[in-house]
């Protein structure tokens, strides 16, 4: 590690490419089976050793053991997180969502009748950011959809060519304090602004007579999405890199026929940086992360997608930690120098977090 790069914030010269800053191997490169996901494994793969080993098991031993992060208020706070995520459907919706109790088509305007006319995508383009933004997107981006990322087993129709994919901000107090429960609060928040987000922007598009699948993790990979789109760039632990906040932030998007100017991809350095940093190997408790000097094309287990020049994450690995932790972890997160550039701490502990002094 080059201690003095890694000390510093790193300088985020943002170029905008002509193509994707990533490297692909079309013999090796297949889309994604969903099933391969470490989560879907949990509940099918009895040959390795998460099946069946869900991650808040050991909550209530852990709350008795009195670590500080650990207490029954911080698992609180860490569960109510999700709760939007978790309990509101809308926020996923291939269609227009129902309102409570109410036939939606009963209530005003039928605006799916007729489309919105549009001559100029790009302006399109600007007016779905903005609303991306007023619906709490941290950063919008425009893609033309590339079918490799699609998971194998799920299809959308030829239509929905265009996706927005969506970054949200984590709170960066909350990840300072990983692998507490804070962290994984500040996760939940995410993933449950997310759905806000997501409802928001799929009605957007379907009171303008277009259609939206809005997605968060399912139906197609995030990260090299959000890369087409010009988010950022992948980092050695497998995150997005937003030149904004870092790898701290929660992904989503939308598949849309809505007629959309496309952003072009970015490039900041963040090969280069990673090659000297490391420091997301070295604070990973799961030694999930790879050290090698040089990205290559070697999955790690079956939950990686092979055929991408990257530094493949032992998913497996940091699966079990969580379990050990009883809560998802966010170190490789915390400790990344393009998410300090932008927090307000490196390192917050629980208790300031909760401002008890
Ligand atoms: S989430 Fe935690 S355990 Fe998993 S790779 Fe990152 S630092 Fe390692
Ligand atoms: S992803 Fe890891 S190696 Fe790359 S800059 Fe962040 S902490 Fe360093």
């Amino acid at each position: 590690m080059n201690s003095n790069r890694t000390n510093n914030a790193p300088k985020a010269k943002v170029k905008r490419i002509g193509k994707p800053p990533y490297v692909i191997d079309r013999s090796k490169l297949h889309r994604f089976n969903s099933k391969n996901t470490v989560f879907d494994r949990v509940m099918w793969d009895s040959s390795w050793k998460g099946y069946k080993q869900m991650y808040d098991e050991k909550v209530i031993d852990i709350i008795a053991n009195g670590k500080p992060g650990y207490s029954r208020v911080d698992f609180a706070l860490a569960h109510a997180s999700w709760i939007v995520h978790d309990a509101f459907e809308g926020g996923f919706s291939w269609k227009k969502i129902k309102l409570y109790g109410t036939p939606a088509a009963t209530i005003g305007i039928d605006w799916t009748k007729t489309k919105h006319e549009i001559d100029d995508p790009c302006k399109m383009s600007t007016f779905t950011k903005r609303a991306a933004n007023l619906f709490g997107a941290s950063l919008v981006g425009i893609c033309k959809l590339n079918r490799d990322w699609l998971y194998a087993d799920v299809d959308i129709p030829e239509k929905f060519e265009n996706v927005i994919v969506m970054a949200v901000e984590m709170d960066a107090d909350g990840i300072a304090t990983s692998p507490a429960a804070p962290a994984a609060a500040a996760t939940g928040a995410g993933y449950s602004k997310m759905a806000f987000i997501l409802a928001g922007m799929g009605e957007f598009i379907r009171n303008l007579g277009y259609e939206a699948i809005q997605c968060g993790n399912d139906t197609a990979l995030s990260i090299p999405l959000a890369i087409d789109a010009g988010l950022g760039q992948l980092g050695r632990n497998g995150l997005l890199i937003t030149p904004q906040y870092g790898p701290r932030v929660r992904l989503c998007k939308i598949f849309t026929d809505l007629p959309l100017g496309p952003d072009k991809p970015i490039e900041f350095g963040v090969k280069e940086f990673c090659e000297e940093c490391k420091l997301c190997a070295q604070q990973c408790k799961a030694v999930a992360i790879s050290m090698d000097n040089e990205p290559n094309f070697q999955a790690t287990c079956r939950s990686n997608n092979p055929g991408a020049l990257k530094w493949y994450v032992d998913v497996e690995r940091c699966y079990l930690y969580w379990c050990q932790n009883g809560m998802d972890c966010s170190t490789c997160i915390k400790v990344c120098p393009y998410n300090i550039a932008s927090a307000r701490k490196a390192k917050v502990t629980p208790k300031e977090f909760w401002n008890v002094f």
